[in-house]
């Protein structure tokens, strides 16, 4: 099973702080939730402008809590995970599950770089992502399909 994911998150004191995260697997399942333990009070005026806005409404999960849906989303077992320049969002849901060692085993142990995929094919564009959805985890991550689906054909 293939899966396509985003997270928003804090990069600060070394430390990327998970803020929100948005999975989205092949057979259509969706997942997201905002971590309850971040704290919005030290968002930078970047995060401020562009990510707490879409956090209004939302839920927050407890981090344990947010860890056991993602592993129970991530059924069945990855066979890849796509982002777009992902490194930290792999990071991010990496130490999600926990420590490495922590991994399930069989799983995929890096992720697959949507930019680094399209540049391969020497794909000079992707599809647009509506701006007004950018850097909803989420709405990334359905981007990141969309993507995926778009290189694809181009690969064929
Ligand atoms: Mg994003």
């Amino acid at each position: 099973m293939r899966y396509w994911f985003d997270t928003e998150f804090d990069e600060r004191d070394r430390v990327i702080h998970l803020i929100s995260i948005g999975i989205l697997a092949e057979d259509g399942r969706e997942y997201y939730a905002v971590n309850a333990e971040y704290d919005e009070q030290l968002a930078n005026p970047w995060l401020q402008a562009n990510v707490l806005p879409f956090l209004a409404d939302q839920v927050r999960v407890p981090r344990a809590q947010l860890r056991e849906e993602v592993l129970a989303f991530l059924n069945p077992a990855p066979s890849e995970i796509w982002a777009y320049f992902g490194e930290y969002d792999w990071v991010v849901l990496r130490q999600l599950v926990g420590h490495m060692i922590d991994w399930p085993p069989g799983w995929p142990l890096s992720h697959r770089n949507l930019a680094q995929w399209r540049d391969q094919l020497g794909v000079s564009a992707l599809p647009q992502q509506p701006p007004d959805t950018l850097h909803h985890a989420l709405e990334d991550a359905r981007w990141c399909h969309t993507a995926w689906q778009h290189l694809t054909q181009r690969a064929a």
